[in-house]
């Protein structure tokens, strides 16, 4: 059986191929974050799930080209650094580094392109002159390039692919100059935004004047950059479907004439105790938050990767207890495996690895999944019981590396990996307590001869939200 997923384009379960005639290579656009403040949980479902779904093509032997843009340069960001008084950069910078090293305290892997949207303003320019050259857009009286999405419709193209919209209710003509707007008032969207006072020195030079993109053009201009005119998979949260993902279609489309993406993939939304996070609830969490609480990057995600995509998921603290749970029951089972394999080496269980393959090639069902998962382990458990006086010793460390292998490589997909085992030798534990008494003290530099004495015996200091963390190089 092959991976079947669900295609927001055609509303129904498809059977993936990817556009590469040999049906290996794939090109998959995520869209990143908007760093204008630290990622928060829902967030990171969406980059979990789309770590997954790359995990999972890879299982299967696609080379997967992973894209994950960076947006540096929107509405909510401007605003952002009017209020911070600071640099685009400054600010930017800031939330940019914690989201990478978020991504990879959730054991996500590294996506192989981010490109940041104001490294691309000439993609995004000659995206627009494109469009203007083809009739599709206009700059009106305030200085704006705008798509015109009557004049899209009018070329026989298609604008509603994602979400069916009923033009009838629609004035024609009608402008939206902001990054977000709902289906309602949905109208001619900005492609390029004329220099506004309020952007401070945000601002570009370009044939239509002064000014700075829009968040849809953006994505078009860098996903097509590096997948090409045409690519496979395209994923984001649900909210992205309109208008981002919308516009991206017609922006895309209207400029090359060519289809632009096979599959479209949304996550559903992550509530919190049931409702819509909001700070006023006091019910939002950034990953730092819930590192702060004494849960792990692993307990995190393994939570996140245990409802299906397509549902609306309820987080909750309970539910963080359950995965810390979850995972001992894991790491005792792997544990006792090791103990028994010692350096015996085996081939996987292809048998039992079908069952897990066939039931994520359904739509990437994976709780279904984890619950093979745990009664493979509880099967695991009962013949370590039941063999360990009555089978002789070599055949039973040559089936638990078989366990082993097996596991390693479902966990290939599910990155929950295992407990880290790294333990701080007490002369290195001193060297860390003697750099933060004179970090008090503010003796920086000797604070620094300490960081640079310990790097040199293999060990880096990592500030967190928790104090300092050794790690070993
Ligand atoms: P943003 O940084 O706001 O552009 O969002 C980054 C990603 O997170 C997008 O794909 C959003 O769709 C997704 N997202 C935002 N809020 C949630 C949520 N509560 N649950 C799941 N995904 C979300
Ligand atoms: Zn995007």
């Amino acid at each position: 059986m092959g991976l079947k997923l669900f295609n927001t384009l055609s509303r129904s379960i498809q059977e993936f191929a990817p556009l590469d005639p040999a049906g290996k290579k794939v090109g998959m656009y995520c869209c990143g974050p908007t760093v204008y403040d630290f990622a928060h949980i829902g967030n990171w479902r969406t980059f979990v799930f789309a770590d997954l779904v790359r995990r999972y093509l890879e299982f299967k032997g696609h080379a997967v080209t992973h894209v994950m843009n960076v947006t540096d340069v929107e509405d909510k960001i401007i605003k952002g650094i009017r209020e911070a008084k600071t640099t685009l950069h400054e600010f930017t910078g800031k939330y940019e580094a914690a989201f990478f090293e978020d991504l990879k305290t959730l054991n996500c892997l590294e996506p192989h392109h981010k490109p940041r949207a104001t490294e691309h303003i000439p993609e995004i320019i000659s995206l627009i002159e494109k469009l203007l050259a083809r009739g599709v857009a206009y700059k009106a009286a305030d200085g704006s390039v705008y798509f015109s999405i009557e004049k899209y419709r009018g070329c026989g193209c298609n604008y509603g692919q994602l979400l069916k919209l009923n033009f009838d209710e629609m004035r024609a003509g009608e402008r939206v100059k902001s990054d977000e707007y709902a289906k309602e008032s949905v109208a001619d969207f900005a492609l390029w935004k004329s220099r506004a006072p309020e952007d401070g020195d945000v601002f570009w030079s370009s044939p239509f004047g002064e000014g700075r993109p829009g968040w849809h053009i953006e994505c078009s201009a860098m996903s097509m950059k590096i997948l090409g005119a045409s690519f496979d998979l395209h994923l984001g949260g649900e909210d992205l479907i309109f208008p981002h993902h919308e516009d991206e279609i017609a922006q895309s489309e209207g400029a090359t004439g060519k289809p632009f993406v096979k599959y479209w993939l949304h996550g559903a939304f992550l509530l919190v105790e049931g409702k819509k996070m909001s700070k006023s609830l006091g019910n939002f969490f950034t990953l730092r938050d819930l590192l702060a609480k004494g849960f792990t990057g692993r307990e995190i995600r393994y939570l996140l990767l245990t409802a299906h995509y397509r549902e609306t998921f309820n987080f909750t603290i309970e539910g963080l207890h359950g995965a810390k749970a979850a995972l001992a029951r894991i790491d005792e089972c792997v544990a006792k495996l090791r103990e028994i394999a010692g350096d015996a080496n085996a081939d996987e269980d292809n048998s039992f690895l079908q069952q897990f393959e066939d039931s994520l090639d359904d739509d990437l069902n994976v709780s279904g999944t984890w619950g093979k998962v745990f009664e493979w382990i509880r099967q695991v458990n009962r013949k370590i019981v039941a063999d360990e006086h009555s089978v002789p010793y070599s055949v039973r460390a040559t089936w638990a590396a078989r366990q082993l292998a097996t596991w390693n490589r479902m966990d290939s997909i599910f990155g929950v990996g295992l407990k880290s085992e790294t333990t701080v030798p007490p002369e290195i534990q001193v060297l860390l307590e003697m750099r933060e008494a004179a970090r008090w003290a503010k003796a920086f530099k000797q604070a620094d001869a300490i960081r640079g004495e310990l790097k040199a015996k293999g060990w880096v200091i990592e500030d967190t939200p928790k104090g300092p963390k050794l790690k070993k190089i």
